[in-house]
């Protein structure tokens, strides 16, 4: 399969920084729409490209393979967001279009979220992927039309993404595609602003694909540019190259005419708009760690309990032997030697006896402190701190 390609990405009018991610290369194409605080939108769709880039060292054969790399990429997300808190939250969409080797013509594509690949055949355009979206249900439900959908003021939430949970549902498809066709991948900035029908004019009308990429960034543009865009123009030019039998030439040729500049992964940085239900999400899970953690605190603070500390016996604030990192703080020490106490007592101080407030534990100490102490008789002893004993909770 021959392919002739190009690409283009841009900030746009009003973010401060591009968090698209794009990936043009021999045999596979990409374009990934991260989302996150701190910039870490950029880290999402950068990694997701990055991921899916290692596929090329042994061929995407397989809608298997294909969906194994974007999951990968999922979990190369995910494990990131969790080793660096400013990261925590942050995903992408991702749309990929892998060349099969030997593949007879087909082609893959997949999509997580709602960036999107469209298919131009014979000048009649469609949209071969479907969104992950909160518009994209309610058109499927008949409660909006597509149309309707591009305006929706919820046309942002996405229910899929990349990067977000420990797994992710990959939708994969084989597309058999012919000379003559284009493909065009495009982040959500493009489908907001322009209309399918112009994007389809501009497709027709520019026959050169990194003029094709171009032209719709700049249409996104001039309509608002509220948001990154980012297109890759593909067109099927021929398929005369045979691969069999030798892994090592590419499976695709590229015809470098046009493509060179932008047709490289190119994760650049860009500001993109929050998503609200993956914003939400994460306030939500840090409010139950955070609860979580208070009620722990609390538990772990709780109680009070009797020990020793360099062989003075002490009160104690918290939970014998602590709770996780809560560990016990000294509230009172007393003027008492432990070895001083009659067995018996000491027994208590052993074994951490606990008390359910510092006013019984402080008793308990003034109690010892009343203690006489060994070289007193044994009789003595016992029934003092027997007597005693009962009026501490
Ligand atoms: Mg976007």
């Amino acid at each position: 399969m021959q392919l002739r390609w190009g690409a283009h990405t841009d900030t746009g009018k009003v973010r401060q920084q591009n968090e698209d991610a794009l990936l043009a290369e021999a045999g596979l194409f990409a374009v990934a729409d991260g989302m996150g605080g701190h910039n870490a939108g950029e880290v999402a769709s950068a990694l997701a490209v990055t991921t899916l880039k290692t596929g090329l060292r042994e061929g995407i054969a397989t809608s298997d393979v294909l969906r194994n790399l974007v999951q990968q990429a999922n979990s190369v997300i995910y494990t990131a967001s969790l080793d660096d808190s400013t990261q925590v939250g942050m995903g992408t969409t991702l749309t990929a279009v892998a060349v099969v080797p030997e593949g007879d013509g087909h082609i893959l594509v997949a999509n997580v979220g709602d960036s999107r690949t469209y298919l131009l055949r014979n000048g009649e355009m469609r949209c071969v992927t479907t969104d992950h979206s909160y518009v994209q249900e309610l058109v499927n439900e008949g409660v909006i039309t597509a149309d309707d959908a591009r305006t929706h003021p919820r046309r942002n939430i996405v229910t899929r993404a990349l990067g977000i949970d420990r797994n992710v549902t990959v939708d994969v498809q084989s597309l058999r595609v012919e000379r003559g066709d284009r493909l065009m991948l495009c982040s959500d900035g493009l489908v907001d602003e322009v209309t399918d029908a112009d994007i389809a004019d501009v497709l027709r009308m520019h026959p050169i694909p990194n003029e094709a990429a171009q032209t719709l960034v700049h249409a996104a543009n001039a309509a608002g540019g509220r948001d990154n865009t980012t297109v890759v123009v593909i067109d099927v030019v021929g398929d005369d190259i045979d691969i069999s039998g030798d892994s090592t030439r590419p499976f695709v040729t590229p015809l470098q005419d046009d493509a060179t500049p932008a047709a490289i992964a190119v994760p650049e940085a860009k500001k993109k708009r929050s998503r609200v239900l993956i914003s939400l999400s994460v306030i939500v899970v840090v409010a139950i760690v955070a609860i979580g953690l208070s009620v722990l605190g609390m538990y772990a603070r709780s109680g009070y309990f009797i020990g020793e500390k360099d062989g003075v016996v002490v009160v104690y604030r918290g939970r014998p032997g602590g709770v996780l990192w809560f560990k016990p703080t000294i509230s009172a020490v007393s003027e008492v030697s432990v070895e001083d106490l009659p067995p018996d007592v000491v027994s208590d101080v052993e074994s951490e006896r606990t008390f359910s407030s510092s006013l019984t534990a402080q008793k308990f100490l003034q109690f010892l402190e009343s203690v006489p102490t060994t070289t007193t008789t044994s009789t003595t002893t016992t029934s003092t701190s027997s007597t005693t004993k009962t009026t501490v909770p």
